[in-house]
This record gives structure tokens, sequence and C-alpha cells, in this order.
């Protein structure tokens, strides 16, 4: 089958011609006569909350997989399940219908769950019920890795303990993202040095930067083995502090959605897991007026981005490549002959067309 585009993003590089996509995988490129629309490598979220008024803390199995349907038609053909804290019990039964959904493979593919909390700081809550918050614990996190596929833990690396939780989750291959913290420089470096490798929403629901106490946004900044996730919805960051961390991090940032149930839906009041949110204007906010996830997709965080002046091609990486490399999967975000043929097409204004996964289209 060929797609009809005029160009594709192909390992990085925009190629003139058309992409033949054959069994599941990309056959050609740079064939002639396609007529209109640019072929991108399909999407990689590492941070769903919710979407389409569905919430993953709340949905069964079945919500699930109509969640990942919904999420393929936006471009994302790869996506995290991300819980906020929620009580073990809670935790624990999304984490079996996620891992239920997962084994069905329809619609974008479920990469695993990231846990985001319990062990996080009480003075970077954010919009997480701080009453259910943990110290760390190792007997916890062994009961919340046996109830489903975890694949990341976002934690707060200053807190008592928080270093073995560590060790134990880098031995297992689990993904340590560093996050909800009031971590110093000198703090998150420990814990990069033992292993984490990445940082969530980088900025938001974090020690501040300032000149002589740069923080955990400073050390993820500064190191070139930390790869930087930040969301991009026009909302939680100024468009100076994307564009700082883009310049500091290129080849290392990534975006996330941080989306919650009401993504693809208007203002109105939502829940995230037990947390009443208010979306208004597109800005969902939780009790305390603090943001509370995002309403945007990826697709929207790529042409915000190109807005910013940042090129095509690194936006695209920071929503595909990128975010796949810090799950270790390099088979994913990327468009070249011999790759898995899940490729979004766009046009000019990068609006999204049609969405393949493994060769098939979505919807
Ligand atoms: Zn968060």
């Amino acid at each position: 089958m060929r797609l009809g585009v005029q160009a594709a993003l192909v390992e990085g590089e925009l190629l003139q011609g058309d992409v033949e996509v054959l069994d599941g995988l990309v056959a050609a490129v740079g064939l002639p006569g396609g007529r209109a629309g640019t072929a991108l490598p399909g999407l990689v979220d590492l941070q769903v909350n919710g979407f389409g008024g569905i919430d993953l803390l709340e949905a069964d199995a079945e919500g699930v997989l109509e969640l990942a349907q919904r999420l393929l038609e936006t471009g994302v053909t790869a996506f995290q399940p991300t819980l906020i804290t929620s009580p073990p019990k809670q935790t624990c039964r999304a984490l079996r219908a996620i891992g239920e959904a997962a084994s069905h493979g329809d619609g974008a593919l479920i990469l695993g769950v990231q846990l985001e909390g319990p062990f996080l700081s009480p003075a970077r809550v954010g919009a997480h019920p701080v009453e259910e918050l943990k110290p760390p614990d190792l007997g916890l996190l062994h009961q919340l890795l046996d109830a489903g596929p975890v694949s990341a833990v976002t934690l707060a690396p200053e807190l008592p303990g928080a270093l073995e939780l560590i060790d134990e989750l880098v031995g297992r291959g689990v993904c340590v993202s560093l996050g909800h913290t009031d971590a110093t420089a000198a703090e998150a470096a420990a814990a990069f040095d033992r292993g984490a490798r990445t940082v969530t929403h980088l900025f938001n629901a974090m020690r501040p930067f300032a000149h002589r106490d740069p923080g955990i946004a400073g050390a993820a900044l500064a190191r070139e083995d930390v790869v930087i996730q930040l969301i991009v919805d026009g909302a939680h960051l100024a468009p100076e502090t994307v564009l700082a961390a883009w310049h500091a991090g290129r080849g290392r940032f990534a975006i996330v959605s941080d989306s919650i149930a009401a993504a693809g839906l208007g203002d109105g009041s939502y829940r995230i897991g037990n947390v009443e949110v208010q979306v208004e204007a597109g800005v969902s906010r939780g009790p305390e007026g603090q943001l509370a996830g995002s309403v945007g997709t990826l697709a929207a965080g790529v042409r915000r981005l190109c807005e910013l002046g940042v090129p095509l091609e690194e936006a695209v990486d920071a929503a595909s490549r990128i975010p796949a490399r810090v799950l270790g999967r390099g088979d994913l975000g990327r468009l070249a002959p011999g790759a898995r043929a899940d490729i979004v097409v766009v046009d000019d204004a990068l609006e999204v067309q049609t969405v393949l996964r493994n060769g098939e289209p979505a919807g």
C-alpha cells in the first residue's frame, strides 16, 4: 500500500516522496507519485492519565482499550498509561485492568504503566492527594510491581530510603523518573548516579531553578545522560522556559501530554482518580487552583514546538524517538525501511489526517 504522501520524516530527515507499507512494515521511502501530506513516525506519549472521558485509575480493561483506540486516532501509536497517587488497592486494581487490556493489543500500543507516586514529596505534591503519599517502602513497592506491568516509577529521590527503591527498580529494569520532588542538585545527582535516567514534567512540581541552588531542574539540564520530559501545552510552562530547556537538552528533550479524562472533550468538571478537577478555557485545575494534568494532545505539543521555532524534525523527535528511548524501545518512534509501520500522516498545518499502526489504518 502506498500512503500517497509528498514527503516523510525518515530517521530524523525530511525526505521527498511517497512511502510504501507492506506486511505491517515500512517497505520503501522516497518513491515518486505522492500527492499531499507528510508521513511522520507514530507519536509516543509517556504520560497519559486519561483521555476522551476515560480516567485510567477508574477504567476497566474495556475502558482502557477504548482509550487506546481514541488516542491512536490523535496520532499516538504507543503510550504509557500513568496512574497518579491513590490508595494502593485502587492502584493495584487499575494495574490489573491495564495489564489485561495490554494483552489484547488493540489501539495504541500500551508500553507499560507509569506509577506517578506514592513516594513523592509532600512539598511538591501538585494535584496528587497529599494524604495518600507514602514514605519509600520496599514492601509496598513490591506489592505494586506484582499487580501489573509497571514500566516506570516517578519518585522523589530526597526522601529517606528512596535510593534503595531506585536500586530495586533499576535491578528489575523498571525506568526511574524523578518528579514531584524538592531535591537539590546534589540529591538529584546521587539518584542519577544510581540509575534514574529521566525527570517527570521538568520544572512543574519540583524545586525551582535558582542561580546558586539549581535544584533537580538544573541538575537534569546539566547532565547529558538524562532525558528531560516537559508538558508543552501552553499552560504548564512559559514559551521561554520550553525554548531554554530545548536548547540545553537537544537530543534528549521529550514532550508528554499529561492528558486527563477531559482531553478531547470541552470545559467542565472531571476527575483524575479521586481528585476533582475543573477545566476552564482549556486549562485543568485541582481543588486549590493548582494545575492538574492537561487537556491537550501530543500532536498539539508538536505544533506548539514548531510555532516556537523548533525545527519539525526535532519537534517530532521529541514526541517519538526520544520518549521511546526512555523505555528502551529503539524499535518505536522511527520511520525507515524495515521499521514497524506506525505512522502519522499530517497536512501542512501539522493536523493529523491518517494514522497507521502495524500498517493498519486506525478508526
Ligand atoms: Zn505530576
